[in-house]
């Protein structure tokens, strides 16, 4: 257990029906014994774990408010150490004002994820689930918040683990065969190696590829409106909204900043920039739009492209047509509420995906949403298959990959076994590494520098 004491607010600062004040620590039920007085006239010092208190809390003589304390015992806590949780009225001054009761009577502040880290140096949880927590408190929803919570519940470090298990198999049995040549050593085959390294590699792929399906349910997806001036980008863009946040004229080049909103389509998010009209203008204001819409059209994942159906399209189409090339795209035929003049049949050649609808009546909304979610493959997410939550997570995996295809390539070439070792202890490295079973101090604490404070 730790020497300190900490305490945070665990609950948002804003107000609210409670407010949670967390103390966790070797001293955290005499801390919160300090300030908490129950309505029974008993000491929470003698308490058993798994107690609430129904009391009053004072900073010195002065009553603060009204509050439950809840008591748990190491190690049967969320941190594995002593916990108190008080339980006072949720409101911007209550809530501060029981936190700094706990730090006079000794508790220190708690830096942000101190919380989940201790569980994590307790052995309470691995570095995976510590990050699903904050996946967890993330998500905007249904399918992010089953994916993360099953990731807590530990699915993910289970694959890995059963991943790392299975190559470790085969480094014992090298290690030992290269270490004692003269001992009577059943040499391991290389076919046998063979067919674990590459069946482990799948799945680690698989579980990359299930993480990239599923950043557009999850994290969401950088996303564009691009288009010329006038075929309805703010008008869409305020269909996707909901609401009314760019402003919609016919006067051409309207729009001169990049406006970012988080969008959720049915299950997918997208983060998404309605842009300045990209066209060749004398303005200097609006040049700047322009520019910055361009640079944002190069960065983006996924560009929704627009075209005026009722209109035949002109060169500055063609110029967007050519910077969709190669890109995650859908291109939007828009105003079908008018007689149709596009050239709808030039448009399907560039783009496999392409949608009709009327902004301003929201016709074809369910079909862009449909378009959008093949384009990200979105529907081959499966939150209920083990799930990285992390970017940190998904570059072990990647790098756990990497070297499980070096020792591939070095038994196919009849490199020497020791190489082979080497390459595979690399990628069981990388597996603990995600887990949190063999990482530096280095990456814990950057880890948990993401988390809030009170987590
Ligand atoms: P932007 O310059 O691409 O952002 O285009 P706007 O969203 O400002 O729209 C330009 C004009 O087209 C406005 O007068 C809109 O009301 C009109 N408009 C946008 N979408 C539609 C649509 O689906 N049908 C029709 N009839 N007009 C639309």
């Amino acid at each position: 257990m730790k020497e300190t004491t900490i305490a945070a607010i665990a609950t948002p600062n804003a107000p609210g029906g409670i407010g949670i004040v967390r103390i966790s620590g070797r001293d955290a039920i005499i801390t919160a014994d300090k300030i908490f007085r129950a309505v029974n006239g008993k000491s929470i010092t003698a308490s058993k774990g798994y107690r609430a208190y129904f009391g009053e809390v004072f900073d010195g003589n002065e009553k603060i408010d009204e509050a439950v304390c809840l008591v748990f015992r190491s190690p049967k806590s969320y941190t594995g150490e002593d916990v108190a949780e008080i339980s006072c009225h949720g409101g911007l001054y209550v809530t501060k004002r029981v936190l700094r009761a706990a730090l006079n009577a000794g508790a220190v502040p708690a830096e942000a994820g101190e919380f989940t880290k201790r569980a994590f140096l307790n052995g309470k949880i691995d570095l995976a689930g510590s990050e699903s927590v904050m996946a967890l408190i993330g998500a905007s929803g249904r399918q992010a918040a089953s994916a993360a919570l099953n990731t807590l519940e530990g699915n993910l470090s289970k694959k890995i683990k059963e991943c790392a298990d299975s190559v470790i198999g085969i480094c014992a049995s090298l290690a030992a065969w290269v270490d004692y040549p003269d001992e009577d050593i059943e040499e391991i085959s290389t076919d046998e190696m063979l067919d674990t390294f590459r069946k482990t590699k799948s799945e680690l792929e698989a579980i990359i590829h299930r993480y990239d399906c599923g950043r557009a349910v999850t994290d969401g997806v950088d996303s564009v409106i691009v288009g010329r001036p006038n075929v309805g980008k703010s008008t869409l863009m305020n269909l996707l909204t909901g609401f009314e946040r760019s402003i919609v004229t016919d006067i051409a080049g309207t729009t001169r900043d990049v406006i970012e909103e988080r969008i959720v389509l049915g299950d997918i998010i997208l983060r998404i920039a309605d842009t300045a009209g990209i066209h060749d203008t004398e303005n200097i204001v609006e040049n700047i739009g322009v520019d910055m819409a361009k640079r944002r059209l190069e960065r983006a994942e996924l560009i929704l492209a627009v075209f005026d159906g009722s209109s035949p399209l002109n060169e500055d189409d063609m110029q967007i047509i050519r910077q969709c090339e190669g890109r995650k795209c859908v291109a939007i035929l828009n105003k079908s509420d008018l007689p149709e003049k596009a050239d709808r049949d030039k448009l399907s050649e560039y783009f496999p995906k392409l949608v009709e609808i009327s902004a301003i009546s929201g016709e074809g909304e369910n079909e862009l949403e449909k378009a959008i979610s093949d384009v990200l493959s979105a529907n081959e997410f499966d939150p209920n298959a083990a799930c990285l939550t992390s970017e940190r997570q998904r570059s072990c995996c990647v790098s756990a990959v990497e070297r499980l295809g070096e020792a591939i390539d070095a038994l196919e070439n009849g490199v020497t076994y020791d190489a082979v070792n080497v390459c595979a202890d690399c990628a069981i490295d990388s597996l603990l590494e995600l887990t949190g079973e063999k990482a530096s101090a280095a990456v814990v604490d950057e880890v948990f520098s993401r988390f809030c404070v009170g987590k």
